[in-house]
C-alpha cells in the first residue's frame, strides 16, 4: 500500500479493539495511544497535495519528542510559536536550520532565546505580529530573518475561541503591514508574510477559508518581493464518525489558485490534520448510575486528561471497547473532577457501559495530551507510541510525587 493512498480518515472502529484492551491492561488508564504509522500516513498525504509547498509541523499540537521526531523524520520542517517548544524540538534532535519561531506576544525570555539560537543559526527565521517585536528584536541585536504575520480581518475555522484570523492579538493590522515591512526592510533581512487564520477548516468552510487567504495573498502580491508567504495550519478533521473527512486535494488546489500570483514560496504549517486521528485516549469506567435523565458512566479520565469538549465545546467520539455490541443507551460519559464541565459527552447513545468496561475517545492525537494538566491533583496520562507491532512508551504517567515535585525542590526551610 502507497502511503498516499491511505484512508482520508481512521475512524476510532478502525482501531483494533484487542490490542488496546492489551495496552490499557499493560500500561493503566487513562493512557493516549499514538499510532506512529498513521502520522506517517498523514504527512504524506499533505505533503503530496501539497507538493509546492514547504510544509512545516507546527508543534504545539503534541509537541512530544517521539512526534517530533516522527515528524522530522518524514520530512516535516518543524514550527514552533514559544521559546519552549524550540527548546524541545532541539532535545529531540531538530537541526536548529529547520526551525521557524513564531513570536506571539513573546516574553523577553524567549526572546532572548530566539535571539541566542539565532546567533549560532543564521537560518532561524523570526515572525513578529507587532511594531514593539520588531524593536525587541533589534535592541538585541537582531538583525536576521524577519517574517511578519498579518492580521486579515476575517476569521475562520471550528471555534471562535481558535479563528484567530479576526481575533486582533494576532498578527499587525492588514493596512498597516506595507508601512511595516518597509520599515522592516530598513533593519532586518526582511523574507516572508504569515498568516494562521483559523483551525479545523473542513469542506465546507473552504469558500470562507479561500476568502481569508486571498486577503493575505492580496497583500503578498503588493509587498512584493517575498521569499516566502506562509499560510500557516488550520486543515481540519471530522471529529464526528458521519463527518466526511477534508478533501485534502482540493483544499491544495484552493491554496494554489489563490497564490497563484505570488512569487514566493508557499509555506504551510499542519498541526492538527497531521495528529488528531493518530491518537486515542483509553479510560476505564468505574462507577455506572442510572438516574431519570441519563445513565451515568463515571471514567477515569478527566477534563485534565482531555480539556477540548470543556474548553472548546469538542465532540469527540467514544467507543465502547469492551461492550461494543451491546444496546446502545443515552449515557453522559465524565470524569472524576468536582465540576460540572467534567464530561465529555451528555445523553449520547453509546453501547450500554457497565463497570470496568474500557471506553475509546478518538482523534485526541491533536491538542489532547498537550493540554492535559494536573488541576484536581490528577496525575496526568501516560502516552504509548505504536508502530506496526512495536509498542513504547513515549511518556511515563505521571505519579503523586511529579504533583508535589516542585514544590519538594524548593531548597531549604525558611
Ligand atoms: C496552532 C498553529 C498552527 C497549527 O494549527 P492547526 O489548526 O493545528 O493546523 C500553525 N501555525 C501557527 C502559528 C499556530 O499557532
Amino acid at each position: 500500500m502507497s502511503l498516499v493512498d491511505s484512508a482520508a480518515i481512521k475512524r476510532l472502529a478502525d482501531w483494533d479493539g484487542d490490542r488496546l484492551e492489551r495496552l490499557a491492561a499493560a500500561h493503566d488508564t487513562p493512557l493516549y495511544v499514538t499510532d506512529h504509522d498513521r502520522i506517517r500516513e498523514n504527512f504524506a498525504r499533505f505533503d503530496a497535495a501539497f507538493d509546492f509547498a514547504h510544509v512545516m509541523y507546527a508543534a504545539k499540537a503534541n509537541t512530544g519528542r517521539a512526534v517530533i521526531q516522527t515528524l522530522y523524520d518524514a520530512g516535516a520542517d518543524i514550527e514552533c510559536a514559544a521559546a519552549g517548544e524550540l527548546d524541545r524540538a532541539l532535545k529531540a534532535g531538530v537541526a536548529p536550520e529547520d526551525l521557524q519561531y513564531t513570536a506571539v506576544n513573546p516574553p523577553d525570555r524567549d526572546l532572548d532565546y530566539a535571539v541566542d539560537l539565532w546567533a549560532d543559526t543564521p537560518e532561524l527565521t523570526i515572525t513578529a505580529g507587532a511594531e514593539m517585536t520588531l524593536d525587541r528584536l533589534e535592541s538585541r541585536g537582531f538583525d536576521g530573518r524577519l517574517a511578519i504575520r498579518v492580521n486579515p480581518g476575517i476569521g475562520t475555522g471550528h471555534h471562535e475561541k481558535v479563528a484567530t484570523g479576526k481575533d486582533a492579538k494576532f498578527g499587525v493590522a492588514y493596512d498597516e503591514v506595507p508601512e511595516l515591512v518597509a520599515d522592516a526592510r530598513e533593519r532586518f533581512e526582511f523574507v516572508g508574510l504569515h498568516a494562521h487564520v483559523g483551525s479545523g477548516v473542513l469542506s465546507g468552510d473552504l469558500d470562507d477559508h479561500r476568502r481569508a487567504l486571498q486577503k493575505v495573498a492580496d497583500l503578498a502580491e503588493r509587498v512584493g518581493s517575498l521569499e516566502f508567504l506562509d499560510l500557516g495550519g488550520g486543515f481540519g478533521v471530522p471529529y464526528r464518525p458521519e463527518e466526511p473527512p477534508l478533501d485534502i486535494e482540493a483544499a491544495a488546489e484552493m491554496v494554489r489558485e489563490v497564490t497563484d500570483g505570488v512569487d514566493a514560496t508557499i509555506a504551510l504549517e499542519p498541526g492538527r490534520y497531521l495528529l488528531a486521528d493518530a491518537g486515542a485516549l483509553l479510560t476505564r469506567v468505574n462507577t455506572v448510575k442510572e438516574t431519570p435523565e441519563t445513565r451515568v458512566v463515571g471514567v477515569d479520565a478527566g477534563l485534565t486528561a482531555l480539556i477540548r469538549p470543556a474548553m472548546f465545546d469538542s465532540y469527540h467520539h467514544i467507543r465502547n471497547v469492551t461492550g461494543g455490541d451491546r444496546e446502545p443507551v443515552e449515557s453522559s460519559v465524565g470524569g472524576p473532577l468536582c465540576t460540572s464541565a467534567d464530561v465529555f459527552c451528555t445523553d449520547r447513545p453509546i453501547p450500554r457501559a457497565e463497570a470496568n468496561d474500557l471506553l475509546a475517545i478518538g482523534n485526541v492525537g491533536a491538542y489532547g495530551i498537550n493540554l492535559a494538566n494536573q488541576f484536581h491533583s490528577q496525575p496526568k496520562p501516560g502516552e504509548v507510541a505504536i508502530e506496526g507491532d512495536d509498542e513504547r512508551v513515549t511518556r511515563r504517567r505521571e505519579t503523586f510525587e511529579d504533583l508535589t515535585r516542585l514544590e519538594d525542590e524548593v531548597p531549604g526551610d525558611q
